[in-house]
């Protein structure tokens, strides 16, 4: 999709009118620039690093309506979300996939069975579907073997779905190019341009220093957690609050999941997940104020690393996991608006459209409902871009894909759809470019070495890390960050990167180094005893919940009470029908005294 000479072709265009210019190029930005070229608008979108570089890539990777949200009562965001994945899964296979959830119960659990029954029940209804079943504690273990025992009642399991995030912004990218949009990485919007109103933008590429000031009808700010910089230009009072999320990577065999396992983390009681993911396991997630500056990748700290810990301890006690067993980690910056709440958590997660003197900031929300907020940001513009279509809900959010991949006829089914769902139409293309051999899998990885290939010659990377974090996962999937492979990553990239053996191996170094402050495990010294806190936090459980012979007696005195109630209730009819009775005298007699006088 990008050729040689990519960015100096772009740039040489950039002086055009545009009808939007989108800032940011994570999944708000993307989902804008897509919604935005289906209706014709000439729409411009710049990332001040690389495509899906910010929170974007950094997800849980569902594509939910989150029974938390529900919890919150936020039946409107929920259903949206449901009825977003309903499209997403129809429309985009390989990419955007099913994913069973297995919620499990145990002895003293607040929520129960019945609330959580209650809860799926509006989850599937809200999805126009009925995916939730319980299962008994012997069948639920079927089901997620390994998982802890000891007061298991059972559980549910019902129906969700995962992507990848970071291919999701791509793919929206791609589309909305191929349709008339114009997009370029590393170049970051530094100061917004008014006439009267904001209406252009100066521009600074990162990779040469060149500016440019670009115009249009419409500047859009979609800099998620970045936002308050650009609003701060036009007056804006700071609104974000940088919540970060981290996440913990194991091997699948160590840390076996058919399907996500969701369940209340026993020191705080919120949700957490371990679900599967492109061949590993992933643990998540925390929720934090983020203090580390936010033009730096962010990188898990000790506290959430043990807060994880605890929780695969408490869930999987029988598998014995240690800190040796944590492939990689990663974290994202959450851009919620903040209310000051003392608990991050109770923060809305809801998207904001706001216009603040002509800049249009688009920002919060889900990756889920990319495309409800992209139409939110569209009607917003409605007034400076009169002439502008109105949506086409029916239009699908993805284009369709069938297409043929000569070549590929060896590959298995999930291995083509894959390769379709992430790729789209480049697919054939992918394939046809793949040498002897680049058909194969990287060990212990679905990836295949073509997708390399691919990626190096035409998704526009300009540094390895943009290769190995976000157009392939690798430096997520492989120990120390696919280290031992660089070799033959090399053999196969350095050509189509045009990259001189210094660029390499400087490339090389820097790639190793971000892996290893910002991928791996903080300094394990530093480490709070994540088993002391789990004994902790089971002993205050165990001393809240109420022990046998207590339930006993709560139930005893509750039956004796309803009894009681029930003797009582003829008695206590007759008395008051007496009552009424002399007092409809006395009343009558009040009434006629009163007539009287
Ligand atoms: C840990 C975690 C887990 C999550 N899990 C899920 C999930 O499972 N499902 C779900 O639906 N949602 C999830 N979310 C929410 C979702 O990921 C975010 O809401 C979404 O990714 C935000 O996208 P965005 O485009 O607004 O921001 P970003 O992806 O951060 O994009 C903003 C971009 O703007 C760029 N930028 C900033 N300033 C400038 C500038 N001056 N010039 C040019 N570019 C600029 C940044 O570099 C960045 O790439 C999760 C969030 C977190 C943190």
């Amino acid at each position: 999709m990008w050729p040689q000479n990519w960015r100096d072709e772009i740039w040489s265009r950039l002086d055009q009118p545009w009808d939007v210019i989108v800032i940011g190029g994570g999944i708000t930005g993307a989902g804008i620039l897509r919604e935005a070229t289906r209706l014709g608008l000439r729409t411009l979108l710049v990332e001040q690093r690389d495509f899906a570089w910010g929170t974007s890539s950094r997800s849980s990777k569902l594509v939910h309506g989150g029974l938390r949200y529900l919890k919150e009562r936020k039946v409107r965001l929920t259903r949206a979300s449901v009825r977003e994945r309903k499209r997403l899964l129809q429309e985009g296979p390989g990419l955007i996939d099913p994913l069973g959830f297995l919620l499990a119960t145990y002895q003293g659990d607040r929520p129960g069975r019945w609330t959580y029954s209650a809860g799926l029940s509006v989850y599937d209804l809200l999805a126009l579907q009925w995916s939730h079943r319980h299962y008994s504690a012997d069948d639920f273990q079927m089901l997620a073997p390994h998982i802890s025992r000891a007061g298991l009642k059972g559980g549910f399991r019902y129906g969700d779905a995962q992507t990848d995030d970071a291919r999701l912004v791509l793919r929206l990218i791609q589309e909305g190019v191929a349709d008339g949009g114009v997009a370029i990485n590393y170049v970051a919007a530094e100061k917004l341009l008014r006439e009267g109103d904001v209406r252009g933008v100066r521009l600074r590429d990162q990779v040469t220093g060149r500016t440019a000031e670009v115009y249009g009808q419409v500047v859009v700010n979609a800099t998620g957690a970045w936002a308050d910089r650009l609003r701060a230009q036009v007056g804006g009072q700071a609104a974000i609050r940088p919540l970060r999320g981290s996440h913990l990577l194991f091997p699948a065999w160590r840390l076996p999941v058919a399907q996500a396992v969701s369940f209340l983390h026993p020191v705080d009681r919120r949700p957490v997940f371990i679900f599967p993911w492109e061949g590993i396991t992933l643990v998540g997630t925390t929720d934090v104020d983020h203090d580390q500056p936010l033009d730096d990748e962010p990188h898990i700290s000790p506290d959430e690393v043990a807060y994880l810990m605890a929780a695969v301890e408490a869930q999987f006690p029988a598998l014995e996991l240690t800190l040796d067993d944590v492939i990689s980690t990663f974290a994202g910056v959450r851009p919620v608006i903040g209310t000051g709440k003392e608990d991050p958590s109770k923060e809305s997660r809801d998207h904001v459209v706001w216009t603040e003197d002509g800049l249009l900031t688009v920002t919060g929300g889900k990756l889920t409902t990319f495309r409800l907020i992209a139409l939110d940001a569209l009607k917003a513009m409605r007034d400076r871009l009169p002439d502008m279509p109105p949506p086409d809900d029916r239009m699908p959010v993805l284009k369709p894909v069938i297409l043929e991949m000569p070549g590929a006829e060896h590959l298995d089914e999930a291995a083509r759809r894959r390769l379709l769902g992430r790729y789209a139409a480049d697919a054939p293309a992918l394939v046809a470019a793949a040498l002897p051999g680049e058909l194969e899998p990287i060990p212990g990885t679905q990836t295949l070495w073509a997708e390399l290939r691919w990626a190096a010659r035409a998704e526009g990377v300009l540094h390895l890390d943009d290769l190995l974090l976000r157009r392939v996962r690798l430096g997520h999937l492989l120990p120390e960050g696919g280290e031992e492979y660089l070799p033959r990553i090399r053999a196969i990239c350095q050509p189509e990167l045009g990259w001189d053996d210094a660029r390499w191996q400087a490339e090389e170094a820097a790639y190793l180094q971000l892996w290893h402050t910002c991928y791996s495990l903080p300094d394990r010294a530093a480490l709070p005893d994540w088993r002391a806190m789990l004994a902790q936090a089971q002993a205050r459980q165990a001393a809240a919940r109420p022990t046998r012979r207590r339930q006993i007696l709560k139930r005893s005195a509750l039956a004796g009470g309803g009894m009681a109630v029930a003797l009582l209730l003829p008695f206590l009819y007759r008395r008051r029908k007496k009552a009424a009775h002399s007092s409809a005298l006395s009343s009558s007699s009040h009434r006629s005294s009163t007539s009287t006088k």
